[in-house]
């Protein structure tokens, strides 16, 4: 069995936790996540890097605080503030976003002068979330846009998302239905594994002096791999104790936070 490698706090200056999966678990913190938290932020700085973009970082923030982890707003980081800044960049004005109500609604409080709901003809660029409340017309609305040629963005690319009942469908099974169907494959990602969504992080600390702990292969650790931080990887979400074994190649070092 892969046996926890006790962390060298004197080798970090920081400290950045996913959430779903290596936490908290739907309404439920992990065994030993808000103890490892605390003991964490009398050391360290801490931030929290989801990617789940069902939730705006304010809702995320308050269930953090719900949960027994006394965090700051600012220590919540979530692919929705790059998604924002790219559009700004862009100067988009019509963009066509599959978000659940509260996500539209903080969107559209960040982008005030982006349009969220346009036409066919006047969208600029589409983006899929993670939407949990989305119909049948939603994507006909999607799939018609990109049939169009509109851009075409993500959140992230997490094919489901960790539940108590069992994983959920995320992003990265609509990217299948859409590329299967319209042809089309996103041409930007904001969340995990994308080095950007570190970018507010690695531009106050050194790379290998930020530790990343969480539960996913394909994001998590593929962002530590890509950005050169320290991983830590947890059991309690997707990635299971076989699959760790049958990695190629050097495994990441494990964790036990319970
Ligand atoms: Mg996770």
């Amino acid at each position: 069995m892969p046996k926890s490698t006790p962390i060298d706090w004197d080798s970090l200056d920081a400290v950045v936790a996913d959430l779903d999966g290596t936490l908290y678990l739907g309404e439920a913190p992990l065994p030993g996540a808000v103890d490892f938290v605390t003991s964490c932020m009398a050391r360290k700085p801490i931030f929290f890097l989801s990617n789940n973009t069902s939730k705006t970082p304010d809702i995320t923030f308050e269930k953090l605080q719900r949960l027994g982890f006394l965090v700051r707003p600012e220590q919540v980081l979530s692919p929705l503030h790059g998604l924002v800044q790219a559009i700004k960049e862009h100067g988009f004005s019509n963009v066509w976003i599959m978000a659940n109500a509260p996500v539209l609604a903080w969107l559209h409080t960040n982008l005030p002068h982006c349009n969220l709901r346009p036409s066919r003809s006047e969208t600029q660029c589409v983006v899929i979330a993670y939407d949990d409340t989305f119909t049948y017309a939603d994507l006909c609305e999607v799939g018609w846009r990109l049939q169009d040629g509109a851009k075409y963005w993500i959140t992230h690319p997490d094919f489901v998302c960790p539940n108590p009942a069992g994983p959920v469908p995320d992003v990265g099974g609509l990217v299948e239905l859409f590329s299967i169907g319209f042809g089309r494959r996103p041409e930007r990602v904001f969340g995990k594994p994308n080095a950007e969504v570190l970018g507010p992080i690695l531009s106050q600390f050194h790379a290998s002096r930020v530790l990343f702990i969480g539960d996913r292969l394909y994001t998590d650790f593929e962002l530590a791999r890509r950005t050169q931080c320290q991983f830590r990887l947890v059991f309690s979400g997707e990635t299971t104790r076989e699959q760790w074994h049958a990695l190629p190649g050097e495994k990441p070092l494990v964790l036990d936070l319970g």
